[in-house]
Parts: structure tokens; sequence; C-alpha cells
């Protein structure tokens, strides 16, 4: 069954310049120290006042298609410059990280917890993002290559141009979320129109 990562976001292209990472990090909004602040300061105010001090939060132009990553034995939260596509997302994506990171801490024991289980959503929840979805992976379509695959969904007709084949099983995020409160439906499943 697919899993709900593999959900697709669509995207409007943006001109190439605002994908320069450094150029964006130096926005002051998205600096990654204002970021960084908040992140703290949201651990701090939920009692992960250990970690709050070593967590780091870096903008991190290798990262391809997810929108963030969390590494819990690092105390890093990386985010995806081209998020700045979508403004929207980017405290979204912050708190999605940041569970993965509090959820962890707050098991006592060493034991590695599911990504996004039971003690994820309740982070979740504690980060004001209860409706998180577990979908967090970001269509990025590279820019230096033009698309020689167009994926089509068979609801909205909207399109969805491709570098490579899209192996997996993918459906189209707009209409899961119009019609199927964000999870994966079989119905939205993006069709191959040129090959
Ligand atoms: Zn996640
Ligand atoms: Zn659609």
């Amino acid at each position: 069954m697919p899993s709900l990562r593999q959900l697709e976001f669509a995207f409007q292209t943006v001109a190439a310049s605002l994908w320069h990472a450094p150029r964006f990090a130096q926005q002051s909004a998205y600096k990654a120290s204002v970021l960084e602040a908040k992140a703290r300061q949201l651990l701090h105010s939920l009692g992960a006042k250990r970690i709050a001090t070593e967590l780091r939060v870096e903008w991190n132009s290798r990262l391809k298609t997810a929108a963030g990553r969390a590494d819990y034995r690092q105390k890093l939260i990386s985010l995806n410059p081209k998020l700045v596509e979508h403004p929207a997302e980017i405290d979204r994506t912050l708190r999605h990280e940041l569970a993965h990171i509090l959820a962890q801490f707050r098991q006592k024991s060493r034991r590695q917890i599911a990504p996004h289980g039971p003690e994820w959503q309740q982070a979740c929840r504690d980060l004001g993002i209860a409706d998180e979805k577990r979908c967090h992976t970001l269509p990025f379509p590279p820019k230096r290559y033009a698309p020689r695959f167009i994926y089509r969904c068979p609801n909205c007709r909207r399109d969805f141009p491709r570098v490579r084949k899209v192996r997996r099983t993918v459906a189209c995020l707009a209409c899961c979320r119009a019609h199927n409160c964000g999870e994966f439906d079989i119905r939205f499943r993006l069709k191959l129109l040129t090959v």
C-alpha cells in the first residue's frame, strides 16, 4: 500500500533565482538563526529545556524532495531551501520536524519510536499542528533539465511535469486533501501522458 509520503503537491514553477539557497537564507524572516530561535523557544515552552539549547536549524540545499529532515542525535533540523516557493509551509515544516525531535526526547528509554506514530502525533498537537499529515515530501522539479514525462491527475486534470519516470504510486495531493481528508486515494493516482 502506498504511504502518505508518496502524495505529491502541485507546484507552480518559479524563477530559478528564487531557488538560490544562500539568497533565500538571507531573507530575514527565514534566516536559519531566526527559525532556530523559534524552534528552541517552542522546545523550551514544552519542557524540553535540555535539548532546546542544543537544537540547530539549517537550510540544506542537498535535500532533494524532502521538505525537511530531523536528526535527533545531532539535534539538527534541515530545511529544503526550495520551500521559498511555499512560504506558508516553512513554519509547518519546522514544526513537523520539531515534533520528531520532541517525540524522541520524551522517550525515557533509547527505544526508537515510529517516525509518524502516536508519540509524534502527540508532539504535533503540542506544537499546534494537530492536523499534520505524515506526508512532507515536496517534489521540487529539478531546475536544469527539461521535464520529459508529464503526469496528470485524472480528477483536476492538473499536470505534473517530471524529468524522470516516477516509479512510485503517486496521487494528486490537492485532490486527496479536497476529497479524502488528505489521505492517499487511488482515484487520484497520477497518470503518465507522455513517454
Ligand atoms: Zn516526518
Ligand atoms: Zn487532482
